[in-house]
């Protein structure tokens, strides 16, 4: 409809006069939210308006597409974390390094006082899956190289770019509280967060937001995925002549094997809901010598009421299989051990209602080909990203098992959700090159700004917002009566600090001549 030009200035002016009635009814802020609408909405703009910027677009994509480049295992993500502190640091955050006795982990605050708002972040890449990106085919950049197919490198910068411009418009605004981002390293290894937990990093927040990676732009609540216990079991034997004397010799590798079988006979015995599988770490040298030295890493999967009993019933199999083989189980590590997710509702919903908000990204033609290219390399409908968000749905009542997130001990802590952000290619395929290829570049940075977008906005509300607070803290206080944190790790249990070292010793070099990715 096209306005008169004096309608348009009586517009204006009815307008002003709506906006300077909601300002003064603001500044004396009415019962249930910090700031009045006017106010809360002005908030929001500066966030928004910084994250719109297109050079800020670009510095985000750019330390996005760096850490892909580094693509950085668990616990060896040094380059990746200190790129990210780096940033926070230049914009005023106070951080808090090598937290809760990891190198790689930190936390960085601004603000002080109440509330506090956690926005969460990861930076860890996976072993095996190096490729090129934009490219759809198979094609690795170093071959065995690790590469990014979880797009944690769009999350810890997800992450970062929201709790920035959530400080920028708390600067502008005169909000009172603080804002804090958790860097949390090793989460595809499920490793940090059980760790943080322990040593009380979450102690003071008041609600967290988590962010992942995604094709889509969703968010859920509810319970899901499954709980874990990682466990290296080691096997000692005796070395002998395997041909001259094996008689004298006791198999450390026997050992492992009779574990494993007696594991996998355990399945048919396990409720449906477990997952269980399993990886050689050591097996001997060479066949012509016993081996008096192996050891298997297990990932036990359960609903958290069940894990510790299938613990037991792993654990009894490593027992019956060290008599059985005349070898002693020797150490029983426990790598980490968390908990399934337990999202709040309120959170999903405060989330959904800024996705609404912010919407989709617009894909440039160039994206949308490179993503049907994708999609049809891996057999899929050729459909392109996705315009629309996906709607918030009730979560199933049927617990089917799945994989899992660290993030899990964060919503047993402090009101959790996750936001997954949009930037991948739908059908793309997680922890696989086609994820890789796709989590670079343009469609990318996009995604993650989006994501960063929600993520703001949904701190500025529960910074503003007491009462919002006040409903989505008696939701967690109520499920927590019946579910109170109790922590899996065992007393002692160490974060591994070398985990993946070796194999990203071996890497480094080649992959950061080649990729190109130095900032
Ligand atoms: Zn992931």
């Amino acid at each position: 409809m096209r306005t008169h030009p004096f309608h348009r200035i009586t517009l204006i002016i009815i307008f002003s006069t709506v906006l300077s009635v909601n300002l003064l009814f603001a500044q004396k802020k009415d019962e249930d939210n910090y700031l009045g609408k006017a106010d809360l909405y002005k908030a929001k703009k500066s966030a928004l308006e910084y994250l719109s910027d297109s050079l800020i677009v670009k510095k985000y994509g750019n330390i996005s597409d760096a850490i892909w480049n580094y693509a950085e295992l668990g616990m060896q993500e040094f380059k990746s974390s200190a790129l990210l502190m780096k940033t926070l640091e230049e914009e005023g955050f106070n951080v808090e390094k090598g937290v809760a006795g990891m190198p790689t982990c930190f936390v960085a605050s601004w603000g002080s006082g109440k509330p506090v708002i956690g926005i969460l972040g990861e930076y860890d890449a996976l072993p095996m899956i190096s490729q090129k990106p934009l490219t759809p085919a198979q094609m690795p950049i170093v071959d065995g190289a690790p590469g990014h197919g979880c797009g944690h490198n769009m999350m810890g910068t997800a992450g970062i770019a929201a709790a920035i411009a959530v400080k920028k418009s708390m600067e502008q605004n005169n909000l009172s509280g603080t804002i804090k981002f958790f860097g949390s390293p090793a989460e595809e290894t499920l490793i940090s967060r059980p760790y943080m937990v322990r040593d009380g990093v979450f102690k003071d927040v008041d609600a967290v937001i988590d962010n992942h990676a995604s094709s889509d732009m969703s968010t859920s609540y509810g319970v899901n995925g499954t709980a874990v216990m990682s466990v290296v079991f080691s096997f000692k034997g005796k070395t002998a002549h395997a041909a001259g004397a094996p008689w004298s010799g006791r198999s450390a590798l026997d050992g492992v094997e009779l574990m494993n079988v007696a594991s996998n006979y355990l399945r048919e015995h396990l409720f449906y809901t477990y997952r269980l599988h399993y990886v050689v770490t050591e097996g001997g040298e060479a066949p012509n010598v016993v081996p008096d030295k192996a050891s298997v890493w297990y990932y036990i999967r359960n609903t958290d009421d069940r894990l510790e009993e299938m613990y037991k019933r792993v654990l009894d199999c490593a027992k019956g299989a060290a008599v059985a083989s005349g070898t002693n189980l020797d150490t029983i590590v426990v790598l980490t051990a968390i908990h399934q997710r337990h999202s709040s509702k309120g959170m999903a919903e405060t989330i959904e209602k800024n996705m609404e908000l912010i919407g989709m990204p617009e894909w440039s033609e160039k994206e949308q080909l490179f993503a049907k290219s994708l999609q049809k390399e891996l057999g899929e409908k050729e459909e392109g990203y996705p315009l629309k968000i996906k709607a918030l749905h009730p979560p199933s009542d049927i617990q089917v098992g799945g994989g899992s997130s660290d993030v899990g001990e964060v919503t047993l802590i402090a009101p959790t959700a996750t936001l997954n952000f949009p930037g991948g290619v739908p059908g793309e395929i997680g922890h696989h090159w086609s994820t890789v290829t796709s989590g670079y570049s343009t469609a990318a940075w996009k995604g993650l700004n989006a994501g960063a977008k929600v993520m703001a906005a949904s701190a500025l509300d529960l910074l503003t917002k007491p009462k919002l607070l006040e409903e989505v803290k008696k939701e967690f206080a109520e499920y927590s009566k019946d579910h109170p944190y109790k922590s899996f790790l065992p007393e002692g249990a160490k974060p591994p600090l070398n985990l993946n070292k070796e194999l990203m010793d071996k890497y480094r070099d080649a992959m950061l001549k080649l990729g190109g990715g130095e900032q």
